[in-house]
C-alpha cells in the first residue's frame, strides 16, 4: 500500500508537470501559426492588389467606379487563386479618408459555423485614395488543419500519460518503494530487539545514507545496552556480595564462637554435644546458602529438551509430598489436558516450581491447599502454570521487591531471599514470563507462561 501512494504521488507531481509543458508548447504553437496565416493573408492581398492596380487604374479611366467593381470581381475569380475580391468604396469623396491606410483585417463567423478572414487594402486611384479592396479567405481548411493539431497534441499527451505511469511505476516501485520496504522491516526488526545490524541497503543515494545511519545507531543502542547490562551485573555482584557477606557472617561468627568454646575445654560434655549440633546446623545453613548461590549464578539454560510440564509437576509434587503433610498442606495438581510440553531445561523447571511450592508452604502456617494449575495460555504457543495458595499474601510494600536477590521477610535462617530471584532468571532464560497477584491475608497467585516451542526438528533433544 505504501509503495502504491508513494509511486502515485510520484506519477501524479510528474504528470501534472507533463500536462502543463505539453499545454503550453501546443498552445504557442496554435498562436504562432494562427498570426503566421494571418501575415501571410495580408501579405498576399497586398500583392494582389498591386498586380491588380494597373487593370483597376485603367477601367477606372474607361468606365468609371463601375467599371472597377466590373473589373475587380472579374480578376478575383480568374487566375489560380479564386479569392472573393470586392471594392469598398469609400462613403465619402475619394480622399475623404475614412479607409485605413494600411492592410487591416478581420475575421467573421458565418452562419453555418465556418469562419472567414477578410483582409482591406487600401487602393489610390489617380494620387488619390479610392477605398479598399476587400480579399475574403475561407478559414475551413485553416480550422481543420488547428483542430487536427489540438487532437494531434491531445494524443501525444495520453501517450505520454501511459508511458509515463507505467515506468515510474515500476521505478518507483524498484528504487523507492522495495528499499523502503526494507528499511522498515529493519526498524521493526531493531524495534523488537535485533540490534547491531549491518545496512539493509547498499545503494551510494540517500536512502543508501538512511540504511547506514539506521545501522549505525542500531549499533550504538547494542553498544549502550551492553553498557547498561555489565552496569547492572556489577551492581548485582554488588548486591549479592553485601549480601553473602550478611548471610554468611551471623551463622560463622556462631561457629567461630561455639568451636572457641569447645577449644577452651571448660564445657560439660553434654555442653559439647549441644555446640557440635549448633555448629552443625550453621554449617548447614551455609551450605543451603552457598548451594542457592551457586544456582542463581548458574542461571543460563543447561540442557534443553522436549518436556511434559505435567509429568514434571507431578514428580515434584510427590518429592514436596511428605514435607507438605507434615504442615497440613495438601497439594493439588490440576491441568486442562493430560500433557503439556515445553522445551527447556528440566532441573531448573523443576527448581521453579520448588521454589514457588515451597514459598506456598511457608505464607500457610496453618495448613491448607495449594494448588499446582496448568493449561494452555490465552496467548498462542504458550503454557502457563499457576501456583496458588491461600496464605498470608504479601505486603504491598514489599510487591516491588520480592524478585531481588537476598529479599526476605522470613526469620534468619528460614529463608534467603534468593528463591524468587532465582525462578524469574530461569524464566527469563527460558523466554517465559512471570506475575504475581496478591491480597495480604488472602492468599497469593503466582502465573509463569512458557513458550511451548512446538517445532520438535529445532530442539535439541536429550532424554
Ligand atoms: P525466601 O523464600 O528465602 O524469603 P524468596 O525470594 O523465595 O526468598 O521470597 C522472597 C520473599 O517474597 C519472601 O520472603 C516472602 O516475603 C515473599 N513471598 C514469596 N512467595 C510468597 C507467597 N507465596 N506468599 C507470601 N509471600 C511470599
Amino acid at each position: 500500500m505504501f509503495q502504491f501512494n508513494l509511486a502515485a504521488k510520484i506519477i501524479l507531481v510528474f504528470l501534472a508537470g507533463v500536462l502543463a509543458i505539453v499545454v503550453t508548447f501546443s498552445y504557442q504553437t496554435i498562436r504562432r501559426q494562427q498570426m503566421w496565416d494571418q501575415q501571410w493573408r495580408d501579405t498576399h492581398a497586398e500583392t494582389l492588389v498591386e498586380a491588380l492596380s494597373p487593370a483597376i487604374a485603367k477601367a477606372y479611366e474607361e468606365g468609371g467606379r463601375v467599371a472597377i467593381q466590373q473589373a475587380v470581381e472579374f480578376y478575383g475569380h480568374s487566375g489560380d487563386h479564386s479569392q472573393d475580391l470586392r471594392w469598398v468604396e469609400p462613403s465619402g469623396e475619394p480622399g475623404s479618408g475614412n479607409i485605413a491606410r494600411q492592410v487591416s483585417s478581420i475575421t467573421v463567423t458565418n452562419a453555418d459555423g465556418t469562419r472567414t478572414a477578410f483582409s482591406y487594402v487600401p487602393l489610390r486611384l489617380e494620387g488619390q485614395e479610392a477605398g479598399a479592396i476587400e480579399v475574403a479567405y475561407s478559414l475551413v481548411d485553416h480550422d481543420h488543419f488547428i483542430l487536427e493539431s489540438v487532437y494531434a497534441s491531445l494524443l501525444s499527451l495520453l501517450a505520454v500519460f501511459s508511458l509515463s505511469t507505467v515506468v515510474i511505476y515500476f521505478a518507483g516501485v524498484r528504487l523507492v518503494g522495495r528499499p523502503l520496504e526494507k528499511l522498515i522491516q529493519q526498524v521493526n526488526d531493531i524495534g523488537e530487539g535485533k540490534l547491531d545490524q549491518p545496512p539493509a541497503l547498499r545503494s551510494r543515494d540517500e536512502l543508501g545514507e538512511l540504511a547506514k545511519a539506521i545501522s549505525g545507531m542500531s549499533h550504538r543502542i547494542k553498544v549502550q545496552q551492553d553498557a547498561i547490562r555489565h552496569t547492572s551485573r556489577l551492581s548485582t555482584v554488588g548486591t549479592l556480595a553485601a549480601g553473602v557477606a550478611h548471610e554468611l557472617g551471623t551463622p560463622l561468627s556462631v561457629v567461630g564462637g561455639r568451636a572457641s568454646l569447645i577449644a577452651g575445654g571448660l564445657l560439660s560434655p553434654d555442653e559439647v554435644k549441644q555446640s557440635a549440633h549448633i555448629i552443625k546446623s550453621e554449617a548447614d545453613r551455609m551450605a543451603t546458602i552457598i548451594r542457592q548461590l551457586l544456582d542463581f549464578a548458574r542461571q543460563q539454560p543447561g540442557t534443553r529438551s522436549r518436556l511434559d510440564l505435567v509429568e514434571l509437576c507431578r514428580r515434584t509434587q510427590d518429592l514436596m509430598h511428605p514435607l507438605a503433610n507434615k504442615q497440613g498442606i495438601e497439594l493439588k495438581l490440576e491441568t486442562s489436558r493430560p500433557e503439556l510440553w515445553v522445551t527447556g531445561d528440566p532441573l531448573q523447571l523443576q527448581q521453579v516450581v520448588t521454589n514457588l511450592l515451597t514459598n506456598a508452604m511457608d505464607a500457610m502456617p496453618d495448613g491448607g491447599p495449594v494448588k499446582l494449575r496448568l493449561s494452555s495460555s490465552d496467548a498462542e504457543g504458550r503454557i502457563r502454570l499457576e501456583v496458588h495458595d491461600s496464605g498470608s499474601g504479601i505486603d504491598p510494600a514489599h510487591r516491588d521487591r520480592i524478585f531481588e536477590p537476598f529479599f526476605t521477610t522470613k526469620d534468619v535462617g528460614q529463608g534467603t531471599g534468593l528463591g524468587l530471584s532465582i525462578v524469574y532468571g530461569i524464566v527469563q532464560e527460558h523466554g517465559g514470563s512471570i506475575q504475581v497477584e496478591s491480597e495480604a491475608g488472602r492468599g497469593t497467585c503466582f502465573q509463569i507462561e512458557l513458550p511451548t516451542n512446538a517445532d520438535r526438528a529445532s530442539v535439541e533433544t536429550t532424554t
